[in-house]
């Protein structure tokens, strides 16, 4: 279950409506996330916290601000990589 399923969401990258995919495990660099991917221009966001080697969550979170919850804002924005 997810907030992505059946949500017509502004993809920050191609500018189209769409619903997301949900990937629940891709690996980058330093770890392991859960993505969302735009079917249209297949552009990945790390939904879990913020990561280099995936799109901003953040750009997707301002075109559609009923995204998250203030708690769940929080929580992704103060988790990212240590380096
Ligand atoms: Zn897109
Ligand atoms: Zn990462």
């Amino acid at each position: 279950m997810n907030i992505f399923d059946n949500n017509q969401l502004e993809c920050s990258s191609c500018h189209d409506k769409v619903i997301f995919d949900f990937i629940e495990e891709i690996e980058c660099d330093w770890g392991i996330h859960q993505v969302i991917q735009c079917p249209n221009c297949e552009e990945l966001f790390s939904i879990d916290q913020k990561c280099p080697a995936f799109s901003n969550f953040n750009d997707l979170f301002e075109l559609n601000p009923n995204l998250l919850t203030n708690q769940q804002k929080i929580n992704y924005f103060n988790q990212s990589h240590k380096f």
